[in-house]
């Protein structure tokens, strides 16, 4: 076994075995060649990756805790779009060194979320290169009742949790640093750092929606995929859009409409929802501290279009680069 090979035997035990929640269905987790993991009874598996690189989705200045936390949220995100409960976790690192100042940190961003959501890491791989974090997320649902991007028909409703265009504006703040004392900046920077999965969420509209999709690169964008899969298109209602009084005071009412329509980051998530189910999301969505409102519906004719008061507006968006 050669110097390196042993570094990286410490490294893993130092910080990533035994470390977060541990979960009875794990059958075998970190330290053999694989993982063994037990899926409920009358379940499906649930699985996705998605990888995050310096330059590209965080800034090489980017604090380790918060590299490690947006790890895992762009994965629970996902989870969420399907109504999934997450489980299990597979993490590949690709680290330029060694550095154990910040993985103590990453560890630290990555486990807070996964003990927040019951998650247990059960395997991974380390290697040397440009930096480059790499999670797979599995979770299940109850046979047959994953929620989809393909499910909404012309009549339903289109709904989004939370606020839209935050994190896009605390990019900005991170990233140029302009107007970081102004009200409610720390409230957009953390919007943009510390994106809330909407797990909870997700999986309570398992039987009330008919299509989900998560915003991870803006809401046109992201709504043009939801209704392509579909073979519907979608109208949305400019004045309903959720905004936050932070964005609002930050960039006044205008810029904010751009914020929102063709901001990244936020991870809220986008449904449909049939006129028939719409009190009893009413009922469900009471619950949810992150609210959810109405934004507009589906109709036949394919494309996303918006209106303002009814009256349709031009839609010029332009595409969404995360840095
Ligand atoms: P192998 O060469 O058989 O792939 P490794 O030395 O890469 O073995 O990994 C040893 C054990 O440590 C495996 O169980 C693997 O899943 C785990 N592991 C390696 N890197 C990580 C990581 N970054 N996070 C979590 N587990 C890891
Ligand atoms: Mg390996």
């Amino acid at each position: 076994m050669s110097e390196r090979r042993l570094s990286e035997q410490e490294l893993i035990e130092r910080h990533f075995a035994n470390r977060g929640p541990r979960r009875a269905d794990v059958v075998l987790g970190i330290g053999d060649d694989a993982a063994v993991l037990r899926v409920p009874a009358d379940s499906e598996l649930v699985a996705t990756v998605d990888a995050i690189v310096e330059g590209v989705h965080f800034l090489s200045t980017a604090d380790a805790a918060d590299v490690g936390y947006r790890a895992l949220a762009v994965n629970l995100s996902d989870l969420a779009a399907m109504g999934a409960e997450p489980a299990w976790a597979l993490l590949a690192l690709i680290l330029p060194a060694a550095d154990d100042e910040w993985l103590a940190g990453f560890v630290r961003g990555f486990f807070e979320l996964a003990d927040r959501h019951g998650v247990a890491l059960v395997g991974g791989d380390t290697n040397r290169g440009p930096r480059c974090i790499s999670v797979q997320l599995n979770g299940f649902v109850p046979r047959g009742a994953h929620l989809t991007r393909s499910g909404a028909h012309a009549g339903d409703l289109l709904y989004v949790t939370g606020t839209l265009g935050d994190a896009a504006a605390g990019l900005l703040l991170e990233r140029d640093g302009e107007g970081r004392d102004a009200r409610g900046a720390e409230e957009l920077r953390r919007r943009f750092l510390r994106p809330e999965p909407r797990v909870e969420e997700g999986c309570a509209l398992r039987p009330l929606a008919s299509a989900a999709i998560d915003v991870s690169d803006g809401l046109v964008l992201d709504a043009g995929r939801l209704s392509r899969a579909s073979g519907v298109g979608i109208e949305l209602e400019l004045e309903r859009l959720p905004m936050s009084t932070a964005l609002r005071a930050a960039h006044g009412e205008s810029a904010a409409h751009t914020f929102a329509l063709s901001g990244g980051d936020d991870y809220e998530l986008l449904f449909t929802v049939s006129p028939e189910r719409a009190v009893d999301l009413a009922r469900t969505s009471q619950g949810w501290s992150c609210g959810c409102t109405r934004i507009g519906r589906v109709v036949a004719e394919p494309g996303v279009r918006t209106r303002l008061y009814g009256r349709e507006v031009p839609l010029t968006v332009s595409g969404f680069q995360h840095f």
